[in-house]
């Protein structure tokens, strides 16, 4: 028997002798008093474990274990508690630990860094674990959702202190601890969020260790958490390369991968209402959400006055020597694989990078404060295959629906991740969401309607596409298990 199951079985003998009134055959030790403040007496989190922060990939999980083994002690009570005191410290700290984020990753606006981390209060906890129950003639049966144990979650550049905060709402609701691998270039941040929630956790609930990172995040650190006996389930949320390595690890991985959303306008679509969305969404945190508007196919009657409403809201039109030019500055080429057609490499200096760079990059500058450029292209450009993460949006004009539906497909990549349609007809509404199968379709508004912002829903920065899950909530990181009793229960 491993390590781990060993101290979870005497945790629940010693629990069950307690209540039936016997002397535990094992004492497990009670939960750690509230660790000291540092000390240097400064507020930074401190390296080998103090509030969560270990810099040993291995230790993050066993301590995260122990957490564990807490918060079970603890019950449900102790899990609202946890995701209270996360969402209060998210919308509390929004402001400075956005600028801090910005500062570390450079990429995105502060603006919406800032709003990423005040919804963190829509992100579902305990609530969303009511159990399943039958009773019948031969008894009752109920349907629990519960805990895995310790959940590892890798977390992207992209959105480090937003991601990390639901993952751990999420997972805790569910009753697990969470141990988490950072992007490296984004960890500074996610350590100090760390350090934050489990110093309130700490002093509210007496766990310690309930969330853990690593400090210096590698990916001999994702090896080591991800073979790590306590881990039982991986949740990753990234690009393709982290969803390939999560898969091979051999464990149950829900995996968050990459997205290439397409948009489509018909002519049956509000030009006004769609080029106010697609700003809106294009635009937010400088193109970085996954689920962001990255192409656009306009039918060719209403492409010119789509791009004329654009225009009227502030974005600016690239002409073709100004696209050629951001198109050279953005994609490189490296050699293909085997040999073959040589493969394009984004330029990391221009992802998330504010619309007046790109355009200088273009040759043309613009007002300050500009959120978005866009230029026409055609179906094949790199602009429209690439998920590129930046406030630019190729705009190719198709002949017909049909024609805008296939070439949405084609762009999307079958990520089955998001697609958009501007449409007042349901029928091409139909059509579309039956091609794409996207996990999030969103009708008439902009991406972040489908996360619950300005349309219904719950968020959540971890949207499952290539597992299935969705976008992640509670249940998503519980096991169902069924209790039965057999017997003469039923009095109606
Ligand atoms: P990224 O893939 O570079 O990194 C994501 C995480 O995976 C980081 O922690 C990174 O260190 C780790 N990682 C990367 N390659 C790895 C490997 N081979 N082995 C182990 N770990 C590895 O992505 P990013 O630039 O930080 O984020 C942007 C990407 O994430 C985009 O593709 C975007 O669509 C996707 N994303 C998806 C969702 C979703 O919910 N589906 C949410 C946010 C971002």
């Amino acid at each position: 028997m491993s390590a781990v199951n060993e101290t979870l079985i005497r945790d629940v003998v010693a629990e069950v002798l307690a209540r039936l009134g016997q002397a535990p055959a094992h004492k497990s030790p009670a939960p750690a008093a509230p660790a000291a403040a540092p000390a240097c007496g400064c507020d930074r989190p401190q390296a080998g474990g103090r509030y969560g922060v270990f810099q040993d990939a291995n230790a993050a999980c066993a301590a995260a274990h122990e957490g564990f083994r807490q918060l079970r002690k603890q019950g449900v009570e102790a899990r609202a508690k946890v995701v209270e005191i996360v969402k209060t410290l998210a919308d509390a700290n929004a402001t400075e630990w956005g600028r801090i984020e910005l500062e570390e990753t450079k990429i995105g606006r502060l603006d919406h860094k800032i709003e990423k981390l005040k919804i963190i209060k829509l992100v579902p906890g305990v609530e969303w674990l009511n159990p399943y129950a039958r009773s019948g003639d031969h008894g009752i049966t109920l349907e629990e959702y519960t805990p895995f144990g310790v959940v590892a979650a890798i977390t992207p550049s992209t959105h480090s202190i937003p991601t990390l905060s639901g993952n751990i709402v999420n997972i805790v609701a569910a009753g697990n601890a969470v141990v988490f691998n950072a992007h490296p270039s984004a960890a500074k941040c996610a350590a100090l969020a760390v350090a934050e929630y489990n110093r309130a956790i700490e002093r509210e609930t007496g766990i310690t260790n309930l969330v853990t990172i690593v400090e210096q995040p590698t990916l001999d650190s994702f090896k080591a958490i991800c073979s790590h006996e306590a881990v039982r389930l991986l949740c990753v949320t990234g690009g393709p390369a982290v969803v390939k390595a999560a898969m091979q690890t051999g464990k149950r991985a829900i995996c968050a991968g990459p997205g290439n959303p397409p948009v489509l306008v018909d002519d049956t679509a509000c030009m006004k209402r769609a080029a106010q969305a697609i700003i809106q969404g294009g635009a937010y945190d400088n193109n970085l959400l996954c689920i962001g508007e990255k192409e656009v196919f306009v039918l060719e009657t209403v492409a010119d006055e789509l791009m004329a409403q654009m225009e009227q809201r502030g974005a600016v039109r690239l002409n073709g020597n100004q696209l050629e030019r951001l198109t050279k500055a953005v994609f490189t080429f490296k050699e293909g694989h085997g040999g073959g057609c040589p493969e394009p490499v984004l330029n990391k200096a221009f992802i998330g990078k504010d619309a007046p760079v790109l355009a200088q990059a273009a040759g043309v500058n613009v007002p300050a404060g500009t959120q978005l450029l866009f230029a026409e292209t055609d179906k094949d450009h790199l602009f429209v295959k690439e998920e590129q993460m930046m406030p630019f949006l190729p705009i190719v004009r198709v002949k017909s629906v049909e024609e805008g539906i296939q070439a949405s497909y084609v762009a999307e990549h079958e990520y089955k991740h998001t697609s958009i349609i501007h449409s007042h007809d349901v029928e091409h509404m139909t059509a579309m969401a039956r091609a794409l199968d996207t996990t999030l379709f969103v009708k008439n508004g902009p991406c972040m309607a489908g996360l619950g912002l300005g349309g219904e829903g719950y968020l959540s920065f971890s949207i499952a596409t290539p597992t299935g899950e969705g976008i992640t909530n509670p249940r998503t990181f519980t096991r169902v298990r069924r209790c039965v009793m057999v017997d003469n229960l039923r009095i109606y």
